[in-house]
């Protein structure tokens, strides 16, 4: 068999026309160094197989701040450090394609909207990938947070094998957030393997991760507990579809908790990037119960559930790692039908170092979106 050319591996691509050769991007040049704004940031070349976006609009993402501020942390327990810099986050953005190169299959074109996902590259090839959980790739997969730059930049490259294709008719603003907090909140929910009526407790209920979190449970049948801290996220909470508000700031969530539903509830999934939050997390549950953990707390918290209390009680604890592009797809398509609903608000990319401080200090509710195209709706 004759194999044409051009299929066989990288080629020479021609320049994009159009395509600036520098562009506006918000980049962090040492960890815990500030945001700075530049305008002669290089815009990404297309390689083959890859495709060129124009990034619209961008949800801001908590591990986006744990990355700036040098406290994420990897599967051991330490810092990740091994970041490539300047660093240039952005990992729940919606983009425009604006040149598609050779080798990219599908009928991928101009003017398609594009996700911009938290994992950019994978193998395709490891047993994870194999097993359609390429978000634990261990074949050198990469990511848009510590490997490549993601959406905080006016153009991006994106590969073709591993590529987002979001429907015409979502609304670019309000799907990026599904990408990232949407897709963990969706797979932590549908870990928890729940029947309707059964009684769900989402941990940090109010903030961007939680509230889809809410959202999905409901959409699942679920008997939905909010537990977050404050008046101001009560009514926001309830409106989501949950049938009981726990404020920790004023009673024992454990408690009340275990009062609601009398022998604890079927499942957890904690979406706090706090360690309190998850310290008796699995306190809340009744026998086989399931703790669903999505949100990840700086340094190296540790549950402080017994192992007596996880045999005894037979419990089980699962971690979620975003999801599957599969899943995904999944996740966009409720919002798509208008099942779940991202609550967002929409600001200038300049406010960027002010929305680092809110979700640093303040917490946010929902999620906050940066517009980044200055000529696109
Ligand atoms: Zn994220
Ligand atoms: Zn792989």
């Amino acid at each position: 068999m004759t194999v044409p050319a051009s299929t066989t591996g990288p080629t020479e691509v021609p320049p994009v026309p159009g395509l600036p050769a520098s562009q506006r991007a918000a980049l962090v040049r040492a960890q815990n160094g500030p945001v700075e704004f530049v305008t002669d940031y290089p815009t990404p070349k297309l390689g083959y197989g890859e495709v060129i976006a124009k990034v619209l609009y961008t949800g801001v993402c908590q591990s986006d701040l744990h990355t700036k501020n040098g406290t994420a942390a990897g599967a051991d327990g330490k810092n990740i450090t091994n970041i490539k810099l300047p660093h240039i986050g952005g990992h729940e953005g919606v983009g425009r394609v604006i040149a598609v190169a050779d080798g990219v299959k599908g009928n991928v074109k101009p003017g398609d909207l594009v996700g911009i996902r938290f994992i950019s590259r994978i193998c395709r090839r490891c047993e994870f990938c194999l097993a359609g959980q390429e978000q634990h790739c261990t074949g050198g997969m990469t990511n848009h947070l510590h490997h490549e730059d993601g959406a905080f930049q006016e153009y991006i490259a994106l590969d073709g094998d591993n590529l987002t294709v979001l429907p015409d008719d979502i609304d670019p603003q309000t799907i990026g957030p599904v990408l990232c907090c949407g897709i963990t909140a969706y797979k932590c929910v549908k870990s928890c393997q729940i029947n309707p009526g059964e009684w769900m407790v989402i941990i940090g209920a109010a903030g961007g991760m939680g509230h889809l979190a809410v959202q999905y449970a409901r959409v699942m049948g679920a008997r939905v507990i909010a537990v977050d801290g404050g008046d101001a996220k009560r009514d926001f909470c309830l409106g989501l579809g949950a049938s009981h508000y726990v404020d920790f700031t004023k009673v024992n969530p454990v408690a009340e908790v275990l009062r609601l539903t009398g022998v604890g509830a079927h499942s957890v999934v904690c979406t706090a990037g706090s360690p309190r939050a998850y310290a008796h997390a699995a306190d809340m549950l009744r026998i086989g119960g399931i703790l669903s953990c999505g949100g990840i707390p700086p340094g190296t918290p540790h549950l402080e559930t017994s192992i007596g209390a996880i045999v005894i009680k037979g419990l089980r604890i699962v971690g979620c790692l975003v999801g599957s592009l599969k899943e995904t797809m999944e996740a966009v398509e409720l919002t798509r039908l208008g099942m779940v609903k991202p609550s967002i608000v929409v600001k200038p990319f300049d406010d960027l170092p002010k929305i680092y401080d809110a979700l640093e200090h303040d917490g946010v509710m929902g999620r906050v979106v940066v517009k980044i195209a200055k000529d696109e709706q």
